[in-house]
Formats: structure tokens, sequence, C-alpha cells
């Protein structure tokens, strides 16, 4: 490091736009004005390396414990979540492993949202329970009471998403830290739908927030990457379990191209979020469209919480809804669209539409409609909104043999 370069991302005063630009940036000995991309799986040791414990998370060592790549990457996630510490894993599945492996043991009881991310359900609904013998309730999270009726003596963890994947459900996340405080329980946000500066969790009392790196933080559609930020203890622990032993480590290019999608995250999310909200509101207002889910609408049952708790800042960038018929309307809907484009993930700059059936167990969870007519989950790109609402306009009365509403 150059000594006489003042760290411009440790600075309380900065705004969310700064950080994001300087966050985790490091100019080392190369005197490159960007962190600088490190393939490399191990750091020249000390003279007498004997001493050095093969499990340390310091930089330096091995790249399973940490690389310049990663650790810079981390710095910068702190730095946006406000944070205490951060971990960057292989993908945002291998981050919630990360958290479960670590943090809950046999025996012990879990609470998780009743509509949750497929890979969460997937975990908590068949592979610990059934194979490591750790307990899951699924519960309303939107329902307090029923979220602290669930409470057991030997519940550890509660898991919830702040925006849910797909339904939209908002978590009241202060009211359910509050349970998990009482009950001496970690308290787990996934925050993949409401990424920093739109939303951080741990000033709403979560103790580890996780994100899917994939989707909106590096917002490129190019790298897959997962994170857990939150307090040091519980994060380093979470490093020594899971990352040295287990292994589910970022490479070091996918670290670097994460740390350079993010610098443009709250512009990407100014726009996306804009775009969807104006989205949302043409299809709630056309009689061709069965349903709309998004917390952005007066009709979402979370809308006045999803005010409260994000502070007018928008509603989030992806929404779901279903046009009127059944499935085989849904792909001719989808495949009418020009500038959307059909695809699994979310977050990206380019807008993505998947067609999600009715078939699987989380979705017996799902509100009515869902389960009766399917979802479109869209996630809305920084496309020109004019374009965007063009094409969704183009493609419902194509669908619908240019009849409008
Ligand atoms: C995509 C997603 C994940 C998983 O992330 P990967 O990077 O695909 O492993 C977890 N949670 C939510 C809410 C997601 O949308």
């Amino acid at each position: 490091m150059i000594e006489s370069r003042p760290d411009r991302s440790d600075h309380a005063t900065l705004g969310p736009l700064s950080l994001a630009v300087h966050g985790g940036n490091r100019i080392d000995s190369t005197r490159a004005l960007r962190t600088p991309l490190v393939m490399a799986n191990s750091y020249l040791l000390p003279d007498d390396p004997s001493d050095i414990s093969w499990s340390a998370t310091t930089e330096g060592l091995y790249t399973r414990n940490s690389g310049v790549n990663q650790a810079a990457l981390e710095e910068k996630l702190v730095a946006l979540e406000g944070g205490e510490a951060a971990v960057a894993l292989a993908s945002g599945v291998a981050a919630l492993h990360a958290v479960f492996f670590t943090h809950v043991r046999v025996g012990d009881h879990v609470l998780v949202s009743d509509v949750t991310y497929e890979a969460t359900w997937r975990l908590w609904s068949e592979l610990l329970p059934n194979r490591y013998g750790i307990e899951a309730t699924f519960v309303d999270i939107s329902d307090l009471d029923a979220v602290r009726d669930a409470v057991r003596p030997n519940t550890r963890m509660i898991c919830i998403e702040a925006i849910a994947n797909p339904t939209t459900k908002v978590a009241d996340v202060t009211g359910v830290a509050q349970i998990a405080r009482e009950a001496s329980a970690i308290l787990v946000v996934d925050s993949t739908f409401t990424p920093p500066p739109f939303y951080r969790p741990l000033a709403d009392g979560a103790d580890l927030v996780v994100h899917s790196l994939t989707k909106y933080i590096n917002g490129h559609g190019d790298a897959m990457g997962g994170a857990v930020i939150g307090k040091a203890d519980l994060v380093e622990r979470i490093k020594a379990d899971a990352m040295v032993d287990v292994g589910g480590i970022i490479s070091p290019f996918n670290a670097w191209q994460i740390q350079r999608g993010s610098v443009t995250l709250p512009l990407r999310l100014r726009q996306q979020f804009a775009s969807a909200h104006a989205i949302a509101d043409l299809l709630d207002a056309d009689s061709r469209v069965e349903y709309v889910a998004y917390p952005g609408l007066p009709g979402h049952e979370q809308h006045d919480l999803a005010t409260r708790q994000f502070g007018g800042s928008g509603y989030g960038g992806t929404l779901a809804f279903a046009v009127r018929g059944g499935p085989d309307m849904q792909n001719r809907f989808v495949s009418q669209l020009r500038l959307i484009t059909s695809g699994f993930s979310l977050g990206h700059d380019d807008s993505l539409i998947v067609h999600v059936g009715t078939e699987g167990g989380r979705v017996r969870y799902y509100p009515d409609e869902f389960r009766h007519f399917g979802h479109l989950r869209l996630s809305v790109g920084i496309e020109d909104q004019r374009d965007l609402l063009d094409d969704v306009e183009a493609a419902l009365d194509a669908t619908f043999g240019g009849g409008t509403s």
C-alpha cells in the first residue's frame, strides 16, 4: 500500500455513491488506481512460517483462507452494508449454506419464512432436517404473533428475506429482530432483493445479512458470488468453519468483477426501481393482467410497511404477475417480448423474465393467485423505461390479438 494515499473508503461522512466507487479499492505497489486482479493460489511466506496456523483467515497465505480480491470485495461490502465484517463466497447459495452450516447444529430449531428462495426452501425442508437433524418450522413472516408463537426453547436462528423471491412479501425486519433478540436467536436476512444503499437490514437489528452477489450487486450477469455481512464474531466463525474447512470460496476473478460491477450499484438501482414501479403500475391498470405482486402498489399487503421500512426510496426492481389465461398464455406473452429476455437470473443490467408454474413443495405457501395462475417473475433492467413499457404493452397486444383494455 502507498501510505501517502488517503483511504477514501473509510470515511464516516461519505455518501453511498462515493462508497460504491471507493469502498475496498486498494492501490498497491503497482500504483494501479484500481485493485489489481491477483490470480494466485498462494502467497510468499515469512522466513519462519512454522508458527502460522493453516486455518488462519488472515490475508497473504493461501487463497482458500483469503486472497487480495476477496478481501477487497469484503471491505467494500462492509462499507456498503454498514457491518463489522464480511465473507465473500462462491455463490449466494454457498453463502446461505455457510451461515446454516456454521451457526446451527443437530437438535437446534430454526424458524424460516414460508416464502423463500427455492434453494433456501430445499435446504430447510429436506437437506438439513433429514440429513443433519436440524428442525425447521415454516412461518408466515408477516404475522409477528405467529412468529412469536413458533419460537421454541431451542430456536437458534430465524431466516427471512427482506422482500421475498418471488412473492414480494415484505418482512418487518425490526419486528422480527425484536423476537429474535428475546429468543437469543440469530436473525439472518437474505437481502438479495434489497441491496445497499436501498436498505441495510443490520441497522434494523439483523445479525447477519446474506446476498447473492450474482444479482444486483454485480449487476452485469457475468459472475456468480455470495456474501455474508454482519457481526464480526459471527462472520469470523463462518470464515473458519465454512470457508477454510468446507471451501466454497469465490474465485479472485469473480471477486474482482463483482467489485467493479458494484461501482454503479446505486445508479442502477435508482433506474431499475423507477422502471419496475412504472411497469407494475401499467400492468396493474390493464384488465388483461390477472394480478401483479409489487410492494410499490397500494394494494400490496405490506405496502405501508415497505414505505416505512425502505424510507420511501423505492420498492425493489423485481415483480411477479400473470396475464389472463393458463400457462400457454403466459408462454405466449413471454414469446412476444422483444427487449425483455426469458432467463432465470435477476438484478442484471438487462431485463429478465421467467415463467414459473404451479408445481413444487413451496408453492403451497404462495398466495392463492400464484398457486392458481403461476407467475411471471420480471427483473427490470437499466434499459430506457419507455422502451420497456412499450415492450410490455406491445406483447400484451400481440398476446391478446391486438385488443386493448
Ligand atoms: C438467486 C438468489 C439466491 C442464490 O444465489 P446464487 O448466487 O444463485 O447462488 C439466494 N437468495 C435469493 C433471494 C436469490 O434471489
